[in-house]
């Protein structure tokens, strides 16, 4: 377990920590203020498992939420999931984030940005994604030989590994691992 993340720290810690699929649900967030419902779960419940509190959780999306269908339609349409996500709606279940294993097998439609960046990016976007989160060329190669041979998770572990300028021998197989590894680095 690591100390909570508040609202005010969550840009700097999504460049910082997150892993990419992560990143890029955030900045579609930032960008369209608004995710369809598979970004806002991979994203929603990964943030919870980060320590957002439900409150600041509400706060957060609202923030985001209400700039593009306002206030009123976001405390009717959307805080009931959130509040559902972290179990204080309908039967309660304390929901579990997302693993890699899960969010590799899912099947983004258009317009949606949940998903694996490795395994549902195009190989160009994906070079440029993880150019832009600081992998240098040579370890971009090797982490687009995974990708091809379909080890996407080794392929987030090398990323990892990249711009860490650390090793992490145990392999990335969670997003919400990846998030707590990378905070060990940089705390
Ligand atoms: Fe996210 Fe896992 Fe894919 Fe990495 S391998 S981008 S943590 S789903």
């Amino acid at each position: 377990e690591f100390a909570e993340v508040s609202i005010k720290d969550i840009d700097q810690v999504a460049k910082s920590s997150f892993p990419l699929c992560m990143r890029h649900l955030f900045e579609k967030l930032r960008e369209d203020h608004h995710l369809k419902h598979g970004g806002r779960m991979q994203l929603g419940l990964f943030l919870k498992g980060v320590g957002l509190k439900l409150d600041d959780a509400l706060a957060f999306w609202k923030a985001e939420f209400s700039q593009k269908v306002g206030a009123e339609r976001f405390d009717k349409e959307y805080a009931y999931s959130i509040r559902h996500n972290y179990g204080r709606e309908g039967k309660r279940t304390d929901y579990t984030p997302y693993s890699c294993q899960k969010i590799i097998s899912s099947n983004p439609g258009v317009g949606d940005h949940h998903g694996c960046p490795y395994r549902h990016f195009s190989e160009e976007n994906l070079k440029a994604a993880l150019s832009k989160m600081g992998v240098n060329s040579g370890a971009l190669e090797n982490v687009m030989d995974k990708v091809r041979n379909r080890h996407y998770q080794l392929a987030c572990t090398l990323t990892f590994e990249s711009i860490h300028g650390s090793s992490n021998d145990a392999g990335i197989n969670h997003p919400n691992q990846y998030f707590s590894d990378s905070h060990e680095i940089f705390k």
